[in-house]
């Protein structure tokens, strides 16, 4: 069955909805206070690659947040796969998996399996090509906006709470006339995109932020350094400034959605082709298609 742009499955309370399957109400703790964590996973060309960990990672967000994930991994990979192969014809995907907790008063989070709510959405969802954007990538600019550290938020977990902060990173960067942000943790050094992890690349060594605890380790990120690695390349975890990325030759950012896009400005900084990119792109590809 041909699914049009938007159109959306969901699996919640035990079957298939067409549509989206609004069971969240006021009195529940995900919606009022934010109890909630998801995971995204993107399918294409008749692949899902990575799917398991995206499922196990939604699980661990759950610990983390204090809900009792109620979905084994394995179970979880085996409904998306149901419904991919049930609804969805050859268009891209953006596999959903979700929890949140319907009881709990205004301090605590409850664990009970019985207030723990989980919704797996298939939406059709186009996949950027970046090659058929305005210079090949994206551009960038700086935010003042930060990512905060596990003292402060739930950082151990992929959680709907966090995203607000990323949202008005975002609707920054777009005011003034930027694709994405290059986002600093509260140290001030390079942490991520708003909507994913980040690359740069200076005399043929790639570099990326070392994870902190402040940003999201992306299942992506973790794929293409592997890659990059096996393919010969040398890949460094460290930490990085905004200066680094201004004096870098190339950049890019990975993430479940569009994989591997290239940057192709940073403010006034403008990169030459990106190789490396293109590299990673192409090895993610052969990956996801073995
Ligand atoms: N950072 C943020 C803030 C994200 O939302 C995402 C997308 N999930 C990523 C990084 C990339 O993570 P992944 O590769 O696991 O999709």
């Amino acid at each position: 069955m041909p699914m049009g742009a938007g159109e959306i499955w969901t699996w919640s309370e035990g079957s298939w909805h067409q549509g989206d399957v609004r069971v969240a109400g006021a009195a529940d703790h995900g919606l009022w206070q934010g109890a909630s964590v998801f995971d995204g996973a993107r399918g294409f060309e008749g692949v899902a690659p990575d799917l398991d960990l995206h499922c196990a990672r939604v699980n661990a967000s759950a610990l983390a947040m204090g809900l009792e994930p109620t979905m084994p991994a394995g179970q979880m990979v085996e409904l998306a796969t149901e419904g991919l192969g049930k609804f969805i014809s050859d268009v891209p995907v953006y596999i959903r998996p979700m929890y949140w907790s319907r009881a709990g008063d205004a301090s605590l989070i409850c664990a009970d399996p019985e207030s723990t709510a989980f919704a797996l959405s298939l939406e059709a969802l186009p996949m950027a090509d970046p090659s058929a954007m305005p210079n090949g990538g994206m551009s960038l600019t700086t935010t003042q906006f930060r990512r905060p550290i596990q003292a402060v938020a739930v950082m151990d977990a992929k959680a709907g709470c966090l995203y607000p902060n990323n949202a008005r990173m975002m609707r920054e960067a777009k005011s003034k006339g930027f694709d994405n942000a290059l986002v600093q943790d509260l140290a001030g050094n390079v942490a991520e995109l708003s909507t994913s992890n980040v690359f740069m690349v200076k005399d043929g060594v790639v570099a990326t932020p070392i994870p902190n605890g402040t940003f999201l380790n992306g299942i992506t990120r973790q794929r293409v350094i592997k890659l990059l690695r096996e393919a010969g390349m040398e890949v460094v975890e460290t930490t990085l400034t905004l200066d680094d990325f201004r004096a870098a030759d190339e950049v890019f950012s990975t993430g479940n959605a569009s994989k591997v896009v290239p940057v192709w400005k940073f403010e006034e900084v403008e990169y030459g082709p990106g190789p490396v990119a293109k590299r990673a792109r192409e090895l993610y590809w052969d990956f996801a298609h073995a």
